[in-house]
């Protein structure tokens, strides 16, 4: 068996990196980069490369943690993001699920027929109000080339046009409040990350959520693994096939204001402040 050169690795994934930023325009000479920083090898390969480009590309860093509440896991991931943030020097704002809604994943999971249903729309919402609060002009997520395929692939499944809109290494200002996003791993496969941060020795928080083998993804992430073991080369084919596509449906989903929280939604109550009132009802007597 062939073994790996730690350097020529590395270079490999900075270098894949760097020319997603460049060639997608991801950043902006003067601007602040926030990191969503879960603790999760992608998260924190993510840090750890803006990181080092931050003089090159001439912007500012800072992360922010989300607890969701998911005992006896997110508490280590928190661990190990406010580790990366502290070496890296770079500063680190937390907010949870408990502080800004009132109850933990945990305590509503069972409302859902999959803890990720919730937990999305908490933590996209949370994540896009705690980095704008911080003045961010992007925010940076560990979407690496699997999870975006899975995603597309998902939205495919169901239909769901609408969500193409949201896929691409870097997506537009569509409202004042709303962080454009960016995803600087996003040609490169999971399996890549994971052989860096185990090359390199990297403190991060390898347990799979409790709620993940639940999900929709966790069923395509095994199809596609069975794909690409077969037929190596499958995953980066979808990615190239979708980024054709994609092109073609650039057409951006109007953004207002929620009426009750002020935050950017496409609908006249957010999905957010929807659900909270739902859970809310049904625990008062
Ligand atoms: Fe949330 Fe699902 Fe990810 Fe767990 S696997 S952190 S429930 S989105």
């Amino acid at each position: 068996m062939k073994t790996l050169d730690p350097e020529r690795f590395t270079a490999y994934i900075e270098n894949t990196a760097r020319s997603v930023i460049w060639d997608y325009e991801l950043i902006e000479p003067g601007e602040l980069v926030v990191v969503g920083l879960s603790g999760g090898k992608d998260s924190i390969l993510t840090l750890h490369l803006l990181s080092k480009f931050m003089k090159d590309f001439d912007f500012k860093l800072k992360a922010v943690s989300i607890d969701e509440g998911i005992s006896g896991y997110r508490a280590y991931g928190i661990e190990a993001a406010r580790k990366a943030a502290h070496d890296m020097d770079v500063e680190l704002v937390e907010s949870s699920f408990k502080e800004e809604f009132g109850f933990a994943l945990d305590d509503v999971v069972d409302r859902y027929k999959s803890g990720c249903i919730p937990c999305g729309v908490f933590r996209r919402y949370l994540l896009n109000k705690t980095a704008f609060k911080m003045g961010a002009d992007k925010l940076a997520t560990g979407h690496n080339l699997d999870d975006e395929i899975q995603s597309f692939l998902m939205s495919f499944a169901r239909a769901d046009f609408r969500r193409f809109t949201k896929f691409g290494p870097k997506l537009d200002r569509i409202h004042p409040k709303l962080v454009p996003r960016i995803k600087p791993l996003w040609k490169i496969p999971e399996r890549d990350v994971g052989i860096w941060a185990v090359m390199n020795e990297v403190d991060v928080h390898f347990a799979e959520c409790p709620y993940s083998q639940t999900s929709l993804r966790a069923k395509m992430k095994n199809y596609l693994n069975n794909l690409e073991s077969r037929r190596p080369g499958t995953k980066l084919s979808i990615l190239q096939s979708f980024e054709k596509t994609f092109k073609f449906h650039k057409k951006q989903i109007e953004m207002g204001e929620c009426t009750r929280c002020g935050e950017p939604s496409s609908l006249n109550i957010c999905k957010a402040c929807e659900m909270v009132e739902e859970i809310k009802k049904e625990e008062s007597p």
